[in-house]
């Protein structure tokens, strides 16, 4: 079974949020893991997290996804920004793995000019001070469509990443249609190629989540803007093709498109039935 959810507001707690991945017919959701634009979190209360807990068991929810905010920059230079940082993944990496949240998605980091190589290492050890190892949580490096000074807009980079960890076990990859698109990997023309790649440069394994995004600019932009499914210059088939690849099962999806919950509902819907119709059963 696919196991798809859409990115959803915890704005009225993780109880309520999840009766909404019910009411919209996934079984899963991304969230972020504190404010996205700033620092604050809510401490949810013990009878909240039960209730929350009892529901994703009920209904069989895939794994979750915590978003960490966009605010957090582990590649930065700059001792305030990098500090924020350090310390926001350390204490959001705990608090999820608290939650059993299953992965944490985070941006690496942009480089503001210090360059690729010197920002890979600030964030190597960005994350070697925070993950203990103990962890059951695992986190994820997002692909990123290269805006600016982005780190991780190639394989490569999030491997490099990768190679410099104490504990590599710990950390997967989150790839995002809109932003490999917009990176200039041709997932609309050459997936198995893409996905060849990914597997000689990464390894296929560490691939645990996918945002299934549209992209509103053209292949190669390295700029990120997000389109709804099918509404974009990735196109409905591309990314249906992306949802049906054998290489791909299992992995679960998340729609991070510019829409609201019911938007969110009749676009999982929609991937459904021409799922369905695609696969003749
Ligand atoms: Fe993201
Ligand atoms: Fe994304
Ligand atoms: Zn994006």
């Amino acid at each position: 079974m696919m196991i798809i959810g859409a990115h959803m507001s915890v704005a009225k707690g993780l109880e309520k949020a999840a009766k909404d991945v019910v009411a919209m017919g996934a079984n899963t959701m991304q969230f972020f893991s504190r404010n996205p634009r700033g620092s604050n979190f809510k401490i949810y209360t013990e009878e909240e997290i039960s209730r929350f807990q009892a529901i994703r068991k009920e209904h069989h929810f895939g794994p979750l996804l915590a978003h960490a905010p966009y605010t957090l920059n582990l590649a930065s230079d700059k001792e305030k920004v990098y500090d924020f940082a350090r310390m926001v993944i350390r204490e959001d990496i705990a608090r999820m793995d608290a939650l059993e949240i299953e992965y944490l998605v985070f941006h690496p980091g942009s480089h503001t000019g210090i360059g690729t190589e010197a920002g890979i290492q600030n964030i190597i050890a960005g994350l070697n001070q925070a993950i203990t190892g103990e962890e059951k949580i695992t986190v994820l490096l997002e692909t990123m469509s290269g805006k600016g000074s982005e780190i991780g807009v190639t394989f490569e980079e999030l491997q490099a990443i990768r190679e410099g960890l104490t504990h590599p076990e710990r950390v997967g990859v989150c790839l995002d249609t809109c932003h490999v698109f917009s990176a200039g990997y041709d997932i609309v023309n050459h997936l198995d190629e893409v996905l060849e790649e990914f597997d000689r440069v990464l390894g296929l394994p560490l691939l645990k989540a996918i945002h299934l995004n549209d992209s509103m600019m053209p292949f190669g932009a390295h700029k990120d803007r997000h389109a709804t499914i099918g509404d974009g210059k990735i196109g409905l088939s591309a990314l249906l093709h992306v949802l049906m690849h054998p290489k791909l099962r299992g992995i679960p999806v998340y729609l991070e498109t510019p829409l609201d919950d019911d938007g969110h509902k009749e676009e999982i819907q929609m991937i459904k039935e021409v799922i369905y119709e695609s696969s003749g059963d």
